[in-house]
């Protein structure tokens, strides 16, 4: 078992980050941050009142005038320098989020961190590369140019699976385009956003830029929403909390960006290479205990493939090392609380007896007993309006049902309220051509499945919202559009002007 993060000691001064300082919350109310490989209590912090967010809010609203005046060089350096404090504190990150969320160390040191390093250092670059139409006499009386603009104050708020990729996904493009932010994490999961703000201080980004409110959903979050400072809206989360921000954001006229669930289809054609199917498909469906809105959730298989393929990712699902995330071997550590892996383990129960459950569909006893560990999972045949096929279980669960031919496929595949990312197996160009063009999802991989970059879009369609997280697109959303339109004549009387004056011109 490797060192654990003494978060206690850490925060000392309070899990608010307002005005460059820690603070304790003033709601009245605490919260527990709980280790979920042990089920014992990290921290207790007070959380964020709606008094909180004002001050973060007013602190982001002093801070913007000067950073939105900042050359793009200079934001740029200062991101730079950022992606540097980032990596040096590599492994106090990966320990921090490692404990937070119970994710196996080899996950957050070789994904996560990396991962909130190059997102910086991308954006960083994406500072200095604002683009929009040349300017030019698109009238031929007027000199036409467009600027790209920061917004205001963004507030922001994210979920509990990948807390520190979510703050840097957040942060780093409203940040980079010269906006100030107020960002809520998830209540359970906010210990790596306030070392992000910490390390962007130590980077030389002024107070007030990047404020964190750690307080409750309903509370704080809301009032972050419907603040009438906050000029736009990023959230991340389920489906159903979007909703209510968006009908919050929507009141308020605020610019909303919203990245909601997935439920991500896997489909794999007769001739598609099987091994590789069945090892991406035991990755892309564990991958950070399976709470991943991009994970690999509903395989369909063509017949000739299926049982092999289920016999296959059953076999391979039992080789895999269950434990504690601070060991060396464990490949797969507890979801992110004990709510959460009961919340699972009852879209289990609920499925048995009309589908087949092959491997999994428990908690582990032993030693594992007090973590909110749960068995990998693979359920067969189930049916496709089923529950277990429609909804977002966020665990280790990987659901198989076989098709026939290529259009029932697709056609299931699309058979979802979510359209977030989608994956498609096949040695025939033509075959996958088809699946990149009619499934309807942000991301479509082929003969892959999981893999990010920094340059590429990440985004839902359908009810798994709208807006892109990384990439320029990400960036561009973080700006608002003005056009300037020079008159070039100097002539008193326009033309035009006929419209309101007729011949008298
Ligand atoms: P959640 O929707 O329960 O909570 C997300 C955040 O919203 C938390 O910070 C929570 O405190 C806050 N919140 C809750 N109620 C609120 C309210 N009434 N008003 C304002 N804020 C409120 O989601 P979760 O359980 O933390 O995370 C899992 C979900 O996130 C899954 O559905 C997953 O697919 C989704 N997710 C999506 C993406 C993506 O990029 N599309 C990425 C990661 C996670």
């Amino acid at each position: 078992m490797g060192d654990r993060f003494q978060a206690e000691q850490r925060f000392t001064d309070g899990a608010q980050f307002i005005g460059g300082r820690l603070v304790h919350g003033t709601s009245g109310r605490t919260q527990d941050v709980v280790d979920p490989a042990t089920g014992e209590t990290v921290l207790t912090y007070e959380l964020a009142s709606t008094a909180d967010v004002d001050a973060a809010v007013a602190a982001a609203r002093a801070a913007f005038p000067g950073w939105s005046s900042a050359t793009p060089g200079e934001r740029s350096d200062a991101l730079h320098r950022l992606a540097t404090v980032l990596a040096a504190r590599a492994d106090d990150f990966a320990h921090a989020e490692s404990l937070q969320c119970g994710k196996p160390l080899k996950l957050s040191a070789g994904f996560d961190v990396p991962g909130t390093v190059d997102n910086a250092a991308f954006f960083a670059g994406a500072a200095r590369h604002l683009q929009g139409v040349s300017a030019g006499e698109y009238s031929a009386d007027h000199t036409s140019y467009v600027r790209r603009e920061p917004i205001g104050v963004v507030g922001s708020i994210a979920p509990w699976n990948y807390p520190l990729q979510m703050a840097a996904w957040k942060i780093l493009p409203a940040v980079a385009a010269g906006n100030t932010i107020v960002l809520k994490p998830a209540e359970i999961t906010p210990l790596t956003s306030l070392m992000f703000a910490q390390a962007a201080q130590e980077a030389g980004i002024p107070d007030g830029v990047i404020n964190i409110v750690s307080g409750a959903g309903a509370e704080a979050g809301e009032h972050l929403v419907g603040h009438p400072d906050v000029a736009m809206t990023s959230f991340t989360g389920s489906t159903a909390v979007g909703r209510r921000v968006a009908a919050i954001a929507t009141a308020g006229v605020t610019r909303l960006h919203l990245e909601l669930g997935g439920k991500a289809p896997f489909v794999v054609f007769d001739d598609a290479d099987l091994e590789a199917a069945v090892h991406g498909a035991v990755a892309g469906a564990l991958i950070n205990t399976g709470q991943d809105c991009t994970a690999a959730t509903r395989a369909y298989v063509q017949r000739p493939l299926y049982d092999a393929f289920v016999a296959d990712v059953a076999a391979l699902m039992e080789t895999v090392r269950v434990g504690d995330p601070f060991a060396a071997g464990t490949d797969l550590g507890p979801l992110v609380s004990h709510a959460q892996r009961d919340r699972v383990a009852g879209f289990v129960d609920r499925a048995r007896g009309r589908a087949r459950i092959v491997t999994g569909g428990e908690a582990p006893g032993g030693a594992l007993a007090a973590g909110a560990y749960y068995r990998p999972t693979l359920i067969a045949d189930a049916a496709q309006d089923s529950e277990a096929v429609q909804s977002e279980i966020f665990g280790p669960v990987l659901v198989a049902v076989p098709f026939d031919t290529d259009d029932e496929g697709i056609a299931l595949a699309n058979d979802t309220p979510y359209g977030l990312a989608a994956s498609a197996w096949s040695r025939d160009v033509y075959r996958t051509g088809r699946a990149t063009r009619e499934i309807r999802a942000g991301c479509v991989w082929i003969n892959d499945h999981i893999p990010i970059i920094s340059e590429m879009p990440h985004g839902g369609y359908k009810h798994s919202g709208w807006g892109k997280d990384m990439s320029a697109y990400s960036f561009e959303e973080y700006t608002q559009v003005k056009h300037v339109m020079y008159d070039n004549t100097a002539v008193p009387r326009k033309d035009w002007h006929r419209t309101i004056f007729g011949d008298r011109t």
